[in-house]
Parts: C-alpha cells; sequence; structure tokens
C-alpha cells in the first residue's frame, strides 16, 4: 500500500530534527514525515560533537546562519519545551577565542574580523596584553593578535537534537524507525522513498539530511557530491590547578581546547585523515599531537589528568568544507539535501532548518539566502572557502 506524506525527511539528527521543527512552526507537521534508523543516533555525529557555537566565520550568510541559531539556542529551553519538560541545552556563553601567533594568518584575523563587525557579531580584536589582561592562564608571548566573540560558546548537542525532535513530535511530526534505501524518481522529480522495511512513501518533496551518509542518499538518484565521512578525535581532561574559565580556545596549530563541566575538551582536525568510517582511536594521538601545543598555549595543561575520549565522523566536504544546500537544480527540483558542514554543523542547525522550512514551503530563501552555497558550485568546481578559521 501506498501512503502519501508530503514532506520526507531522510535523517533524523539535529539537522533533520530542526527541519522538522520549524515546518512544524509554519504549520506544515502533518506533512512531514522523519525517516530515521537509529533513535539512539549512536553513530550520528550530533552527539559526538564538540558543542562549539561560533560566529567566527568569514563568509557573510555563515556569520548569519551562526547568529540566527544562537538566537534559537540561547532560548532554546523555552522554545523547545513540552509540557514543562525542557531539554536543559546547557548553553554557556563563556566565548570564543581565535589567536593569531603568525603574520599571515594575523592578516587574515583582522580582515574576517572586519567583515564580523560589520555583519552584527560582537568580536573584540585584541593584543597579547588584551588577551593576558582577559585570561592569565593563557601564554601570550607569542600573541599577534586575537578575536574574541564574546556571545560565543558550546552546548550539549545531544540535548539540541532531543530538543528539536521532542518539540517537533509534539507539533505532530511523525518518525519513522526506519532506513531510506532507494528514491522513486521519474519524470525529473523525486516520487517517494524506499524503505529498509519493504514500505515505500511517497512525497512531494525529499529532503536528504544524513550528515557523513549524505553521499549514499545521494548515490540513490545517480547526484555525486563530494562529501564523505572523515574521522575526529575528541579527548576530554581535568586540569590539576585551578583555572578560570577560558572561552574555547584556537591558535595556528588548529588544537582547540573548551571547558566542558568539571574539566575541558579538545580536539584536532587533521585534513589529511583518510575518508570513510574508522571507529578506532589513535592510542598515543593525544600526547603526540594535541598535549604539545595545549600544554604551550595554556601552561597549567602540562598537569592534566586524561578522562574518556570519542571519535566522530565530519560529514567532510572535500571540495571547501562548507555546506552544499538546496535543490539539485535542473535535474531533481523536489529533492533537497544539505550536508558537507564538515566540523560546524550545529552552530549552523537552527538557521538550516529554517533553510529547508523555506525552500519547501516559500520556494525559496526569505531570511539567509544561501545560493552561493548550492550544488551548482560543486558542478562548477568554485569553493567557497572561509579564511582563517575552518573546522
Ligand atoms: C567530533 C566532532 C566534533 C564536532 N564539533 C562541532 C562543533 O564544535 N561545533 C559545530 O557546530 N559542529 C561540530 N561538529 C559537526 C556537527 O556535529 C555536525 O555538523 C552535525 O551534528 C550534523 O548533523 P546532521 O543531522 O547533519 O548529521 P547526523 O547527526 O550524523 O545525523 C544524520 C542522521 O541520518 C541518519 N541516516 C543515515 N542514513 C540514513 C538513511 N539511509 N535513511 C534514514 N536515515 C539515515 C543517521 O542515522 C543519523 O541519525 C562536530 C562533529 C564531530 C564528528
Amino acid at each position: 500500500m501506498r501512503v502519501m506524506a508530503r514532506i520526507i525527511i531522510i535523517g533524523g539528527g539535529v539537522m533533520g530534527s530542526s527541519a522538522a521543527y520549524h515546518l512544524a512552526m509554519a504549520g506544515a507537521a502533518a506533512d512531514v514525515t522523519v525517516i530515521e534508523p537509529d533513535p539512539t543516533y549512536e553513530f550520528a555525529a550530533t552527539p559526538r560533537s564538540s558543542g562549539g557555537v561560533r560566529s567566527l566565520h568569514s563568509l557573510p550568510e555563515n556569520i548569519h546562519l551562526a547568529l540566527y541559531s544562537q538566537q534559537v539556542y540561547g532560548d532554546f529551553d523555552t522554545l523547545m519545551a513540552v509540557d514543562g519538560e525542557v531539554p536543559h541545552l546547557g548553553f554557556r556563553r563563556h566565548g570564543y577565542l581565535n589567536i593569531a601567533n603568525k603574520p599571515e594568518s594575523a592578516e587574515i584575523l583582522e580582515s574576517a574580523w572586519k567583515i564580523q563587525t560589520r555583519e552584527g557579531a560582537r568580536v573584540d580584536l585584541l593584543d597579547a596584553a588584551g588577551v593576558k589582561a582577559r585570561f592569565p592562564s593563557l601564554h601570550t608571548g607569542d600573541v599577534i593578535s586575537a578575536a574574541n566573540a564574546i556571545d560565543d560558546g558550546s552546548l550539549d548537542p545531544y540535548a539540541a537534537l532531543t530538543g528539536f525532535r521532542k518539540k517537533a513530535i509534539s507539533l505532530g511530526v511523525a518518525y519513522r524507525k526506519d532506513r531510506v534505501v532507494g528514491i522513486e524518481h521519474s519524470g525529473g522529480l523525486a516520487r517517494g522513498v524506499i524503505l529498509a522495511s519493504g514500505e515505500k512513501l511517497a512525497a512531494d518533496f525529499v529532503v536528504n539530511l544524513t550528515g557523513a551518509w549524505a553521499s549514499e542518499v545521494c548515490a540513490m538518484v545517480g547526484m555525486k557530491i563530494p562529501v564523505e565521512p572523515m574521522r575526529r578525535m575528541t579527548f576530554y581532561y581535568e586540569c590539576r590547578q585551578d583555572i578560570e574559565v577560558l572561552p574555547t580556545t584556537r591558535d595556528d596549530s588548529g588544537v582547540s581546547v573548551r571547558p566542558e563541566g568539571k574539566g575541558f575538551i579538545s580536539g584536532y582536525t587533521d585534513k589529511n585523515e583518510p575518508g570513510g568510517w574508522n571507529w578506532e582511536m589513535v592510542p598515543d594521538f593525544f600526547e603526540r599531537v594535541i598535549w604539545g601545543p595545549l600544554a604551550h598555549r595554556v601552561p597549567k595543561f602540562e598537569a592534566i589528568k586524561l578522562g574518556r575520549s570519542w571519535p566522530g565522523h565530519y560529514a567532510m566536504n572535500r571540495l571547501d568544507g562548507n555546506v552544499i544546500i538546496g535543490p539539485w537544480e535542473g535535474e531533481m527540483e523536489n529533492f533537497i539535501t544539505a550536508t558537507g558542514f564538515s566540523g560546524a554543523g550545529l552552530q549552523k542547525a537552527p538557521a538550516i532548518g529554517r533553510a529547508i522550512k523555506e525552500l519547501v514551503l516559500d520556494g525559496g530563501y526569505r531570511t539567509i539566502d544561501l545560493t552561493r552555497f548550492s550544488y551548482r558550485r560543486v558542478q562548477e568546481n568554485r569553493p567557497l572557502r572561509e579564511a582563517g578559521l575552518t573546522a
């Protein structure tokens, strides 16, 4: 039997659930079905994310995606409350500090800062003394300049996902525990999805929000995207000495640190990491790659107690590290994809959910124009890269 569902969202991670929420808030809840095979989200990127939220981008669209998202996250427990139950997002605005310790990156940082402030992000440009005055535990001997985004912070990514999901369900969205194994299409349109259970669902719109699995889903209609899973390891540790609340801090080493509970978490994105699913942890990675640059920047981290660590996978866009969003123009206008967020999707999820709502219900972007991030740039091999800080 064929069942009609007007809007099918494939993937119920933070993107799928934010899209479902925004569609529901616009009155379309009854038309939305989210297909998600794993309600525990064991292997999804969202719960394995570092939870960092930052407005430190150089492309205006990314800044605006972050600013809207911060607005939603700032009010999340109220917005997502269901019958008085709140998600406990734990959004801490401890700031984000990007340090340039090489002359060439200082130039890039300062020109990005001009764009950030012009676009409405609250970012202070600091010299070494300014950094030291605010964060005495940081080594600043080699700091040339730093951008300190005071509204940025971090949150519990699993709470973000489940907050959107529970609210969307409370508004009438259906979640189906199943996996999409095929997409029916004809005459240049997606007609519906085939599920692992054998059922078929017809649809007016098919929205692919499957993160690092998105290439597999695109392949079901013959669309090729340069996105693949890429392992990234995260490490939790506690400092043996007292330390002030630090912002998320990153310098030119690429190693980042942010406060988490009683301790901190750190990670490092190795752009040479091969693509593909890899759930192994490299035993000496923290000591070999992370600890040196970390203890250089925060000397008190010479003495730490390492705790748990975990792998996760970016939906790595090998073209330029940025989102690919929109319909498959000229080929399948009702097949919409948003993926390739690499390590910066959580901080954009509310705004991406709203953008999906606009594409589906309004026929185009109404708030932030994301046309430059469409699949066309992939087809035309025109990378759109962030300058400086990348995920
Ligand atoms: C280690 C790590 C650290 C990160 N740190 C940050 C950070 O600090 N800040 C930040 O902004 N971002 C960060 N990110 C990125 C961020 O986590 C992701 O961009 C975001 O979570 C992606 O959400 P998603 O819903 O697209 O993907 P996911 O959460 O992976 O969800 C995709 C869902 O699709 C489902 N699915 C797959 N195939 C199918 C199918 N065939 N049918 C139906 N469903 C399917 C999966 O089961 C999954 O639940 C990090 C990521 C990682 C891995």
